[in-house]
């Protein structure tokens, strides 16, 4: 059976997706390895709202209700929508981690959809230019980082807390830069280590 969610620490963790628009070189799913600590994202079919639904719980006994897994959730926006409202109705906290791309993806701005169940977005930022950003992230979409900027500058006029991250160790990767380029914007940063995922 396909793990729809799993846990890490007091988070709950919904895996909604299994595709994305980036092959990042870091990423163990560009390796064909969907294990995370005792879990296999694999998924073997695309989960509906109501198997997720049935899988969540009860969302108050968990610090956040996180969407991340081996694919981007934005992809599915609808499903996404759908159980991020469903947490929220029924008392919980949504924490959206995606790569940004979620308008560029769905020729939308998707974020007034967002502000109506999310708490909190967790963008993938990655690198401080766009060289370095397609070196790592080799995008399939054209414009890929710089819409990704515009998303990450525009989200916090629709959603309270907004982080960017990068991966601290990556070859020519500039925290600093990204850490400023964040600030600019308006949003958190956080600096991530190779292969913790949260
Ligand atoms: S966007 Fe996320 S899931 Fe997709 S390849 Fe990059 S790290 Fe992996």
């Amino acid at each position: 059976m396909d793990t729809l969610v799993y846990d890490i620490g007091n988070s709950r963790y919904v895996n909604l997706s299994d595709r994305c628009s980036l092959r990042c070189q870091f990423c163990p799913k560009t390796h064909h390895k969907l294990q995370l600590n005792e879990y296999d994202l694999t998924l073997e079919k695309r989960p509906t709202t109501q198997a997720i639904i049935g899988e969540l719980g009860d969302p108050t006994q968990f610090d956040e209700v996180v969407f991340c897994g081996f694919g981007e959730s934005t992809l599915r926006l609808k499903e996404l929508i759908s159980v991020a409202t469903f947490v929220k109705n029924n008392g919980g906290s949504v924490r959206l981690n995606t790569d940004g791309l979620g308008s560029l993806v769905n020729k939308r701005n998707i974020l007034p959809e967002l502000s109506t169940c999310v708490d909190a977005l967790c963008v993938s930022m990655n690198a401080q230019d766009e060289d370095i950003y397609n070196r790592h992230c080799q995008p399939t979409l054209k414009g890929s980082y710089v819409a990704m900027l515009e998303f990450l500058a525009d989200a916090p006029n629709y959603i309270q807390q907004v982080t960017a991250t990068a991966i601290d160790g990556l070859e020519g990767v500039n925290i600093k830069t990204c850490e400023a380029l964040a600030a600019e914007r308006g949003v958190s940063f956080r600096r991530r280590e190779l292969d913790v995922v949260g």
